[in-house]
């Protein structure tokens, strides 16, 4: 199997990569910043491949913030970069719903179990919502609640999806009432399965584990429409008319962004090693997920 070639302090091999590709596509946590710590030089990584025309497009998988919350953060890092070029899996997963699935009002309300990040999302593609971060849901359920949601009378008949997230405050009544739109039919969608997120240099459940509860108990998968999902590609094709051919992916964890670039056939894929995965898990032989080329950070691509 072919082995990912190592950029960093090739000078002509990192100039020779980037003069293949016409567009960028950045995931964001392990690959500009860790947390709130800036990588170094990346504001100059990203200056340089704007001088010689390259397009940038960020691409996330955190959904617990819209693209606007990301903004201010790009903004507070000292990195510039415009609301337009975010794209992340709460806005993939409304785009999914507003314009893929568009399902006929009034049986097109979404139930959130997640943050803000995705019912901002929905409000700009004007996808009406129940759940998310409504206060009355953050509580023990109740008996009176096990016998509202058997009869319905807890229910809102128009809820025709169940998007799961990232939900900091997940708890029973709302797997509960989230099943139970399932069970009568509602479409099951995902901002993201991350099995792990990445926080405070430890792992802790990701997306995909607080939505496990409700693939369990329905016995289906959600549609992902986060990383590595190809529906996230393709709108993101439509969005950017980028060429595929002439994009290559950046991100630091195999089984979602390097998946991602492989799977919708980029011309490139390149791997930092500031974040999940490491040299060890795409070197040598039998790995499953191997990128073109890595780097040790992004700001190696400084040459
Ligand atoms: N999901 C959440 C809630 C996060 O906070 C993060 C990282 O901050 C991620 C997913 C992974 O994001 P990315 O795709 O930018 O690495
Ligand atoms: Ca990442």
């Amino acid at each position: 199997m072919a082995q990912p070639k190592y950029l960093t302090g090739d000078k002509a091999g990192i100039e020779e990569f980037i003069d293949k590709f016409d567009a960028f596509l950045f995931d964001c946590d392990g690959v500009l910043w860790s947390g709130d710590h800036l990588f170094p030089k990346v504001p100059e990584v990203l200056e340089m491949l704007r001088s010689r025309g390259k397009q940038l497009v960020f691409v996330t998988n955190n959904s617990t913030k819209s693209r606007a919350d990301y903004k201010k953060k790009f903004d507070k890092l000292g990195i510039p970069a415009k609301v337009d070029e975010v794209f992340g899996s709460s806005y993939s997963a409304a785009i999914y719903i507003s314009r893929i699935l568009s399902l006929p009002p009034p049986k097109n309300k979404v139930f959130v179990l997640g943050e803000s990040g995705i019912e901002a999302e929905l409000e700009s593609e004007n996808v009406p919502y129940v759940g998310g971060t409504d206060p009355s849901l953050r509580r023990d359920i109740t008996p009176e609640d096990f016998a509202a949601i058997a009869d319905g009378s807890m229910l809102d008949d128009d809820v025709g999806v169940v998007l799961s997230g990232l939900d900091f405050h997940v708890n029973y009544l709302k797997l509960a009432i989230a099943f139970a739109y399932l069970r009568r039919g509602a479409q099951f969608l995902a901002t993201n399965t991350d099995s792990t997120l990445p926080m405070a240099h430890a792992f802790f459940p990701g997306a995909g584990s607080v939505g496990a509860p409700l693939v369990k108990a329905i016995g289906r998968e959600a549609l992902a429409l986060g990383k590595p999902s190809q529906a996230m590609m393709d709108a993101i094709e439509g969005k950017f008319k980028v060429d595929r051919e002439k994009t290559c992916m950046v991100g630091d964890r195999l089984n979602t962004d390097i998946q991602f670039g492989i799977e919708g056939k980029l011309g490139g894929t390149l791997m930092v090693c500031t974040g999940v995965n490491s040299k060890e898990d795409i070197l040598g032989e039998g790995k499953p997920v191997v990128p073109a080329a890595y780097v040790d950070s992004l700001g190696d691509l400084m040459g």
